[in-house]
């Protein structure tokens, strides 16, 4: 224990341990930070660990625990905040062994799935610039506050302000100085990112950190994580009959969803060749790979999957609710089944084609699956000249669209563009019975239209989004004309 020639400065509730040592190492104009870092860890180095600095015991020890106990510390002063809703209880208890009983730092960082995070990632400083002026306005100085430094915060949840991110050197996850906000813009080299196209999503994973961050008990493990994502794929389509995650298709979504100048800040080191056969790190979380995730793995793909917090949380409780009543067979029961109502209605030679539409899944993939179970599946019904082939005519006549004859009928796309190329006359009377049904459609549209915005003008009408006129004006002026004449001495 040292003595220090002046009262120990508070910790602010919101403050990081870096934060503090570095305002500790002005107030002792201490000129060389191993010094500080000796005097506060009795270590040379680890006051200079940014995220989650490691002998922490002695720096209770060395501070006479005037800051708060070594896991109070811990829990509220470091980024271990931002890890605590993934880690279940026993996962969280090896956590906290490691990190002040054990001390065996490496370890914790490994099960924390800090040993593969990008160095230029951890190796940040944040703040807001609101949060800045009134730090200084209450208290003369400015620190750094606790989750502002997560990996998904890049916007200040008070403020509502983009944050300003300093990458600061650093050698073996160690940084090279004790800086606070004041040297970081004169020292510091500052990361910009184009605020204006990643906006929206830059706030959505920010949101989504501090939201977790503020949830003490939700315990997620990879297991219970994985289910949530593979329910809620199930219910996008994005699982197979056999209940295996459709990684491509999901990775499809991922790479559309986030766009390349998003993805491109967390860069292949942390997502990994999202275009190779794992699709990246996507692959890992949606088939059962028990090793350690980092958070913002599974921030990223929360955001991706559910619209709020609120929908993930009512999917996790079912899943909770499965683990528990029936274990990972009750909730693999759950994303397969649509094989089971696809074996039934196989079973009662309901065609598959009709069975793929209900499932809004294509024929394809369910073929494949009876196939591959080896049922056998009623053969292609025969068509030509038998009753079927008559109703199909008829409804062809009637000119209603591709999608509802084969839905009502059963029969595959590619039969009816063939059928229909065969029989060029049924094809022209169905093309132009369909013209006429668009035409009455536009027209009812345009007399809704009418009806809603009485006494509106002309000019008025046009501006209404899907107002039709010009589709009108197009396909059928005559009528158009007569409706609407004050349209023609604009
Ligand atoms: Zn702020």
């Amino acid at each position: 224990m040292f003595e220090a020639d002046f009262e120990l400065p508070n910790i602010f509730p919101d403050e990081t341990v870096y934060s503090w040592s570095a305002r500790y190492h002005k107030l002792s104009a201490h000129h060389a930070e191993y010094l500080t870092s000796n005097i506060l860890f009795g270590n040379t180095s680890s006051a200079l660990r940014l995220d989650i600095p490691n002998r922490l015991n002695q720096f209770g020890h060395n501070t006479k625990q005037v800051l708060g106990s070594p896991l109070q510390l811990l829990l509220n002063h470091t980024n271990l905040k931002f890890h605590i809703p993934f880690l279940d209880k026993v996962l969280f208890n090896t956590v906290i062994d490691n990190l002040l009983i054990t001390e065996n730092n490496s370890r914790a960082r490994g099960l924390l799935g800090l040993n593969k995070f990008p160095g230029n990632l951890l190796h940040t400083l944040k703040i807001c610039q609101n949060c800045k002026k009134a730090q200084l306005s209450e208290h003369h100085f400015n620190y750094w506050i606790t989750e502002h430094q997560f990996a998904s915060s890049f916007f200040c949840s008070n403020h509502q302000m983009p944050l300003d991110t300093y990458l600061v050197p650093f050698y073996r996850g160690y940084v090279d100085r004790l800086y606070l906000p004041s040297q970081a813009q004169r020292d510091l080299k500052e990361i910009a990112l184009d605020i204006s196209t990643l906006e929206l999503s830059l706030r959505k994973v920010s949101n989504w950190g501090y939201w977790l961050s503020t949830q003490k008990n939700l315990h997620l493990d990879q297991s219970k994580l994985r289910w949530c994502y593979l329910y809620k794929c199930t219910e996008l389509n994005l699982v197979s009959f056999d209940g295996a995650a459709r990684t491509i298709q999901l990775r499809d979504k991922f790479v559309k969803y986030y766009g390349s100048d998003f993805l491109s800040i967390f860069g292949q080191e942390l997502l990994g060749d999202l275009f190779d056969v794992n699709c990246g790190f996507i692959s890992s979380l949606v088939r059962g790979s028990k090793a350690s995730k980092h958070p913002l793995k599974h921030i990223l793909m929360l955001n991706l999957l559910f619209t709020s917090p609120e929908e993930f949380e009512s999917i996790l409780s079912r899943v909770i609710e499965d683990l528990t009543l029936g274990g990972d067979v009750a909730c693999f029961n759950r994303i397969t089944i649509n094989q089971h109502k696809l074996k039934e209605a196989v079973r009662l030679g309901i065609p598959i084609s009709r069975v793929a539409v209900d499932f809004n899944t294509n024929i394809t993939s369910a073929i494949k699956y009876i196939d591959k179970k080896q049922i056998s599946r009623p053969k292609k019904p025969r068509i030509k000249g038998t009753n079927l082939e008559q109703q199909l005519v008829q409804i062809i006549e009637s000119g209603i669209d591709r999608k509802s004859i084969c839905m009502s009928l059963g029969i595959k796309a590619s039969f009816l563009r063939d059928y229909l190329s065969n029989h060029q006359k049924l094809k022209e009377l169905w093309s132009s019975q369909q013209q006429i049904k668009l035409i009455e459609r536009h027209r009812d549209d345009f007399r809704k239209i009418l009806n809603d915005n009485q006494g509106r003008s002309v000019r008025g009408l046009l501006r209404i989004p899907g107002n039709g006129i010009q589709w009108l004006r197009k396909h059928d002026s005559a009528w158009l004309e007569e409706n609407l004449k004050a349209l023609w001495n604009l």
